[in-house]
């Protein structure tokens, strides 16, 4: 449905090498179809916040913006973005098609400022190398949030988030360093992302799951997907169940779980399992 000027949008949510896209660009989706306007979100992965996200949630989400009138482009890669008379007129693709836009969104992920660090003499990589404790090689000097790559002895290796979380965590970790009250950082990581009506909180890292239990249901619009690798569950995805969140919030950091099949039991008594 063209919007009283007739325009036409392209969000273009590119994978990125780097890190993000997704979150973005069906954010972005979502909220000019409600304004009315024509959507077209391309995408190179073959499911929306495949990155991100397991299949159920994406099928949840891709379902949901389709409903409301996007057009979503799997496994097509955007080449070109066009203009005539100085104005953007469309994305050509990989296969040949072309998409008309008056407007285009790119949401393809972002690459960390570090190149201070780097003059500095720093070692950077995919972002500022810091230790555990926030610190880069000079004892003077700790990155933190988004451009740090911090070494995660809860994940066992080295991660750069981007995420208000990470960053402010981040920053109560140096600030308590700061203050003599020196200890590694261990932040649980949890996101959020509000796509139309629909709300997803994510909390843990389910990098290396091979099980999926669903909790709720997703036809009802409210379901979370509990991931597991073995019987050790590693996180949760929430749509419209901010209590399978919070849930996790206090469970994860404390090393706890819960069995794959008390997930999945909708009269298992979360909260008993905090103790
Ligand atoms: C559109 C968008 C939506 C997002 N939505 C969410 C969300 O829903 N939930 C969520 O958890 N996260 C979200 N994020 C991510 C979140 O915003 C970031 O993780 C968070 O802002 C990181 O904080 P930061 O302080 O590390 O970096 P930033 O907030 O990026 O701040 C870094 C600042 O440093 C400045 N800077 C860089 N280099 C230099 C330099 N050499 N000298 C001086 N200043 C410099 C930059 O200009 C910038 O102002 C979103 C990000 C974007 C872009």
């Amino acid at each position: 449905m063209p919007n009283s000027r007739g325009s036409r949008e392209t969000a273009c949510a590119l994978p990125s090498q780097f890190a993000g896209a997704g979150f973005i660009g069906l954010e972005f989706a979502a909220t000019a179809r409600i304004k009315g306007l024509e959507v077209d979100l391309l995408e190179l992965a073959s499911r929306v916040m495949a990155r991100a996200v397991t299949a159920e949630v994406s099928e949840y989400f891709q379902k949901q913006h389709t409903a409301a009138g996007i057009r979503i482009h799997l496994g097509v890669q955007a080449t070109a973005i066009e203009a005539s008379g100085g104005k953007v007129s469309g994305v050509s693709l990989s296969d040949g098609r072309h998409i008309p836009a008056d407007l285009v969104v790119v949401g393809v992920g972002v690459l960390p400022n570090a190149e201070l660090a780097a003059e500095a003499g720093l070692p950077v990589a995919s972002g500022i190398i810091v230790n555990d404790h926030l610190l880069t090689a000079d004892p003077d000097i700790s990155a933190i949030g988004d451009c740090a790559l911090f070494e995660s002895p809860r994940f066992g290796g080295s991660l750069r988030l981007e995420s208000v979380q990470n960053a402010t965590d981040h920053a109560r970790c140096v600030a308590a360093r700061l203050t003599g009250a020196d200890k590694p950082y261990d932040g649980q990581p949890w996101f959020w992302s509000d796509q139309g009506d629909d709300k997803l909180q994510m909390v843990g890292l389910t990098t290396g799951y091979d099980r999926v239990v669903l909790r709720g249901d997703p036809s009802r619009k409210a379901f979370s997907a509990f991931c597991y690798r073995g019987d050790k569950l590693l996180g949760i995805e929430s749509v419209n169940r901010a209590g399978d969140h919070m849930f996790g919030r206090r469970l994860l950091p404390a090393g706890g779980s819960i069995t794959p099949e008390q997930a999945a039991d909708q009269n298992f008594d979360l909260k008993k399992a905090l103790g």
